[in-house]
């Protein structure tokens, strides 16, 4: 679709704010609402409901009965398959609206709401409908006079709290594995891009998911997502954000009733370029497209690039030519690869941080500016900083936007030294022609994922999380169920 339409088309969207409860579209009960406004021209797209505490008794309350009268926890596997199928089949039906949606929402390219996000979620949905039903328990091998049987149970009302910078595919990641082991739901999206959560629960629904069992509440962190994190009638919580929350809801977790907790956080991920690395072009593109590819709003942009000092030179001439194509572009255009900023706080905090960079010495190359003004949306180049060292805040906080931060080595022990002297732990990559090398550095970097040679492949059936401080759970993959399901072992005696 050309511009022109988009832009035609994004002027008739109906916004439907209110919450998914029982199946049912409702206002929150104290009637209060937010207004939802598009960081691509400062539009207010509509009013969204303000869920809070009593909201949440009333979805836990609606989850519980449905778990327990067993609409959808008692069905076969295969059922369920067949309704998350139709359900992956209706995203698709409807991918040029969820798209639009979310690009309007959070501000990402329409070419990568279309052909990442909605394509990634759906195959998300898919992949764990058709999964559950070829998912076999075990028999422990005990002695002979004795049966031990060690199942799988859904664990019960999963409550599932995401972030704004894949809104859809955070969504999925939670939703495939918990509906696909039997679990209830309780969605809690960002107050910043709510909106494809909200559709995508009318679309469970109409795919066949009972009522009751997948329910949606926009709202506040410190309101809606408190009151899931502290009921005491929440069996499993799910959260995907920044490390100060996540730390919150362990809190909460332990303040309550010792709801299963699992945590995918922040990151600072380290990129080790060595001089022998096998394709110089391949290297940069895959620095370059990788942190800014979402505005840089990815919990695992590798925003630490470690070049071998050799090569920096060389490497900083290739990156500077690639970099004015990732300048910041109209969302709506189809060609435009880096799109606005999801809110004006994000839109300070990165512009901070490039002060940061700045009064502490490092080399602005490229960008640092805000972009588009004229737009009424909110857009920053995309930025680079050379000799960047790594006591300076943006070789160590977590910046979350289009701001990549360059430091060189000579010995590779100290780039993997200090590539591993951060409280995160999410993703890392190396590039070396040498195997044997990549190997010893891949199994020495701290990170719950390791690239070799590459930095963006994907896939479903890999695993993805972080270790230390940026979380503690798994999503993707067939290891996401060990956070939705309860191992039970039935002893019979022969
Ligand atoms: P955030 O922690 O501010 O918010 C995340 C969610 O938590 C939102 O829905 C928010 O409303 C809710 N929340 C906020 N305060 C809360 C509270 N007191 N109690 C309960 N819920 C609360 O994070 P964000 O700004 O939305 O997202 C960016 C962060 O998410 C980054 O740190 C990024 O790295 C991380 N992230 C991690 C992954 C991963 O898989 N590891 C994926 C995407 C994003």
């Amino acid at each position: 679709m050309a511009t022109e339409s988009w832009h035609e088309r994004s002027k008739t969207v109906q916004i439907d704010g209110r919450a998914v409860v029982d199946g049912k579209r409702v206002d929150a009960v104290s009637g209060a609402h937010f207004d939802c406004i598009s960081p691509i021209d400062g539009r207010k797209l509509g009013e969204v409901a303000r869920c809070t505490e009593s909201d949440v008794d009333l979805a836990v309350h609606s989850a519980r009965a449905a778990f327990e009268d067993g609409r959808w926890s008692g069905k076969a596997p295969v059922d369920r398959k067949r309704t998350l199928i139709r359900f992956a089949d209706l995203m698709l039906a409807h991918k040029d609206e969820l798209a639009l949606l979310e690009t309007l929402d959070m501000g990402k390219p329409i070419r990568y709401s279309r052909s990442v996000d909605v394509q990634l979620a759906q195959n998300c949905i898919r992949w764990y409908g058709e999964a559950i039903d070829k998912i076999y328990d075990e028999v422990a091998p005990t002695a002979q006079d004795s049966l031990a049987l060690i199942q799988r149970e859904p664990v019960g009302v999963v409550a599932a709290i995401i972030p704004w910078n894949y809104p859809m595919l955070m969504a999925a990641w939670k939703i495939g594995p918990a509906l696909a082991a039997g679990n209830s739901l309780i969605l809690k999206p960002s107050e910043k891009a709510p909106l494809t959560s909200l559709r995508l629960a009318e679309l469970a629904l109409e795919a066949g998911v009972p009522e009751g069992v997948f329910n949606v509440l926009p709202g506040y962190g410190d309101e809606a997502g408190k009151a899931l994190g502290l009921h005491m009638d929440v069996d499993c919580i799910a959260f995907t954000g920044s490390t100060r929350v996540g730390k919150q809801i362990l809190q909460m977790a332990g303040q309550s009733n010792l709801k299963r907790a699992w945590t995918e956080l922040g990151g600072k991920s380290a990129n080790i370029v060595c001089a022998d690395c096998p394709d110089l072009d391949a290297a940069v593109a895959g620095a370059i497209g990788s942190i800014y590819f979402n505005q840089g709003e990815s919990c695992n942009a590798p925003s630490r690039l470690f070049v071998e000092e050799s090569i920096r030179e060389a490497f900083l001439e290739k990156a500077l030519a690639m970099i004015p194509k990732y300048a910041p572009g109209d969302p709506l255009d189809p060609d435009t690869v880096m799109g606005a900023i999801v809110d004006s706080i994000q839109m300070k905090t990165v512009l901070g941080y490039i002060e940061d960079g700045k009064a502490s010495g490092a080399r602005l190359l490229a960008g640092g500016q805000a972009a588009r003004a004229e737009t009424g949306g909110l857009y920053i180049e995309p930025t680079l900083f050379d000799g960047v060292d790594a006591s300076m805040r943006i070789a160590r906080e977590e910046i979350f936007g289009p701001v990549l931060s360059v430091l060189s080595f000579t010995d590779l022990d100290e780039a993997v030294r200090q590539a591993n002297s951060t409280s995160y732990g999410l993703a890392a990559a190396v590039w070396t022609a040498d195997m044997s090398r990549a190997i010893r550095t891949a199994r020495r970097l701290r990170a719950g994922t390791v690239h070799v040679n590459q930095y963006d492949s994907d896939d479903i059936t890999v695993p993805f999380g972080g270790y230390k401080q940026s979380g503690n759970g798994r999503d993707k993959s067939l290891h996401a169920f060990d956070k939705y399901t309860e191992l039970k072992t039935t002893w019979i005696q022969i």
